[in-house]
């Protein structure tokens, strides 16, 4: 599986592969929840 394409349309969480709710800030393509697990680790503090 090949999740490394980030096309319109395609909501997919880099992260997990889900699709759905993706929060494509920042130039990350994340879903609510990885988000909120990477976020602090990657050095984003702030986050919804
Ligand atoms: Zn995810």
């Amino acid at each position: 599986m090949v999740k490394r394409k980030f096309g319109k349309g395609a909501h997919k969480c880099a992260n997990c592969g889900r699709s759905g709710l993706v929060y494509q800030s920042h130039g990350l393509n994340l879903c609510r929840r990885c988000f909120r697990e990477l976020a602090p680790k990657i050095g984003f503090k702030k986050y919804h």
